[in-house]
């Protein structure tokens, strides 16, 4: 199925019986799929508006990441998210799984920067919230339920977005230390300074930490030279560390960072931590540490991501979930089964 319109998917939605899986640019293909029928987003791949007086912009689900950004950048604008290995990834796919990166640490998360949402539902229902409102549907705040749904509630047809001034320059500093409660010591010591950074990441790879933080704009080297030496980090390096064979993304609090590192540690991992955020993902070189990780940092959450086909173990709020799936999806027609708690 590849319909090219909303109306059109709406119709085939309708007359399907089967399961289906809604995918984009297939540029996550660990995701749990089963005996399914695809419906590929790749006709839907209009940027509907550019308000650059406005700083927003409607895209359909298809389109790559990378010819929004490549548009946006032509006014010199940004759609401030950067997942790692952005290559083909689609809208659709992003907002679906939540792929946030180290911008995070300033513009939140997926969800923070869709300020509207068009979904196609189950029965053919095409429901809107945020944006430019025609049919609500009652009290769900859509766009903060579809992100990182999965595309296990309904298809996501398009988005509304904000977005913000493309930087013309930026400079980061790197600190390193070798031992993870020091790591840490710097890191709470920065996050207290009222600093006005892009990005703030801890990185851990074979022994050794770092602390890094990217100021933008015109000020951006002052602005990194008051917190140390300037260094020519690859961000794309960075963020290439929250993917692997085998991935455990831990939700904590900040100063859960040394326990985190020396869990990863002990079974040849590497770190990547959201500093100020508490988020941090594990990088395993294979599936037999995951228990024991998962051990070692309970009771924080910890959900698989990466290479393990496996569907994801239920969470506390399972039961909530569940009632969404059952309104959202009655006829349990996308991704019976596939998600958490085989939802
Ligand atoms: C039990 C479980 C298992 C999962 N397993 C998998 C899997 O195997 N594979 C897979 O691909 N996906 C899996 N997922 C889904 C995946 O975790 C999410 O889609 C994705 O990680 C959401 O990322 P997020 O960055 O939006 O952060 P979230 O997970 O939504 O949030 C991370 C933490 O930050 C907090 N937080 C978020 N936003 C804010 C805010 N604005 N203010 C304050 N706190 C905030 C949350 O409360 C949470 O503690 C799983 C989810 C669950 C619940």
């Amino acid at each position: 199925m590849r319909p090219a319109t909303l109306q059109e998917a709406a119709a085939l939605l309708k007359a399907q019986q089967a399961p289906i899986r809604p995918i984009g640019g297939g540029t996550k293909p660990w995701i749990v799929s089963r005996d399914e029928a695809v419906l590929e987003t790749g006709g839907l791949d209009r940027i509907l508006e550019h308000n650059v007086g406005d700083f927003t912009a409607v895209l359909e689900a298809g389109v790559p990441f990378a010819d929004a950004q490549r548009t946006f950048a032509e006014h010199g604008q940004r759609l401030a998210w950067d997942p790692p290995d952005p290559g083909g990834a689609t809208i659709g796919g992003i907002v679906a799984t939540a792929d946030s990166g180290p911008l995070r640490h300033r513009y939140g998360g997926v969800r923070d920067l869709v300020v509207g949402i068009n979904v196609v539902l189950s029965d053919g229902t095409i429901a809107k919230a945020g944006g430019k409102v025609i049919k609500n549907v009652a009290g769900y705040d859509l766009a903060k339920l579809f992100a990182g749904s999965h595309g296990t509630l309904g298809l996501i047809g398009s988005v509304a977005v904000r977005l913000h001034p493309l930087p013309d320059r930026t400079a980061t500093v790197a600190i390193e230390r070798d031992d993870p409660d020091e790591l840490l010591a710097v890191v709470l010591e920065h996050a207290r300074r009222p600093l006005e950074a892009d990005r703030f990441d801890v990185t851990w790879q074979d022994g050794r930490g770092r602390m890094l933080l990217e100021f933008s704009g015109a000020s951006a080297h002052q602005q990194a030279e008051r917190v140390g030496t300037v260094s020519d980090v690859d961000w794309d390096d960075v963020r290439a560390l929250q993917r692997g064979t085998v991935v455990v993304k831990v939700s904590g609090r900040p100063t859960d960072l040394p326990d985190v590192i020396r869990a990863a540690s002990a079974h040849g991992g590497t770190v990547v931590s959201r500093a100020a955020l508490g988020l941090s993902w594990i990088a395993l070189p294979d599936a037999t540490g995951v228990a024991a990780v998962r051990q070692a940092l309970s009771p924080r959450h910890c959900a698989v991501l990466d290479g393990i086909n496996e569907v994801p173990e239920a969470a506390p709020g399972q039961a909530v979930m569940e009632r969404l799936k059952a309104r959202f999806d009655p006829a349990r027609i996308f991704r019976p089964g596939s998600f958490v708690g085989g939802i």
